[in-house]
């Protein structure tokens, strides 16, 4: 029987114990050996999947290894170097003038403030949030990728819709220690289990604290629509 804990808070520490007890060492899945590689490597896994963005910074990394390299790079070539990336052309775009903003304006370093992170063209609050925590373990909010969006609300713990706002209403119901590794626990139950299109109700640990559990219930709460 799903139903959800009495507050949001509740429902939060019980989802979280739950998980972490799933999921003991889950972290970012992108490969990364810098801060730069870790800003490149986010920038690429918008709307990609991380095995994709991997598989392609392998020889990337080893082609462009400082802000400078890509800073100077020409766009037509990056953009074929990263080629079976999605919207691999604007992201080479975004890429070499966010270098150049950094060669300029930072002494080619990764800022590591959400204000200079943001200002870099094509870097949103989710880029800027995970650059800041795995690269500068500086944890200034919510990563909210779409898993997290997903999960959220179909675990009742927010009625929120966008990204942005999802992260403003979950701060302060989700403890500050737990805002990193949040994120990481719903990719991995949304991968594993809480997929987007069927997910694993019956094999799923949230499945009694859950108001979406298709055993059930009617309604996917996070699109609002009836389970097929
Ligand atoms: S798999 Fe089902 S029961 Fe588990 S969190 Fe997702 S919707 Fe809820």
């Amino acid at each position: 029987m799903g139903t959800r804990l009495d507050s949001r808070e509740a429902q939060v520490d019980e989802v979280l114990d739950r998980l972490y007890e799933e999921y003991p060492d889950t972290t970012i899945s992108l490969n990364f050996s810098n801060r730069l590689e870790l800003l490149i490597a986010v920038m690429l896994s918008a709307q990609c999947t991380d095995e994709r963005v991997n598989k392609e910074t392998e020889h990337l990394f080893e082609k462009y290894e400082t802000v400078e390299d890509y800073a100077e790079a020409d766009v037509d070539e990056l953009s074929e170097d990263i080629g079976s990336i999605t919207y691999h052309n604007s992201k080479a775009d975004y890429i070499v003038s966010s270098a150049q903003t950094m060669r300029d304006e930072h002494g080619g370093e990764v800022p590591d403030t959400m204000d200079e992170l943001t200002d870099l063209k094509g870097v949103g609050r989710k880029t800027a949030n995970v650059v800041l925590q795995h690269g500068h373990d500086v944890v200034e909010g919510i990563v909210v990728d779409t898993h997290v969006q997903r999960l959220s609300r179909r675990l009742g713990i927010t009625e929120e819709e966008t990204p942005e706002k999802i992260e403003t209403d979950l701060m302060p119901v989700v403890p500050e220690e737990d805002w990193q590794q949040l994120t990481h626990l719903f990719i991995s139950h949304g991968r594993a289990t809480c997929t987007a299109r069927n997910p694993d109700c019956a094999d799923c640990v949230l499945e009694d604290v859950c108001p979406s559990s298709k055993l059930d219930h009617d309604v996917d709460l996070a699109s609002g629509e009836t389970w097929d």
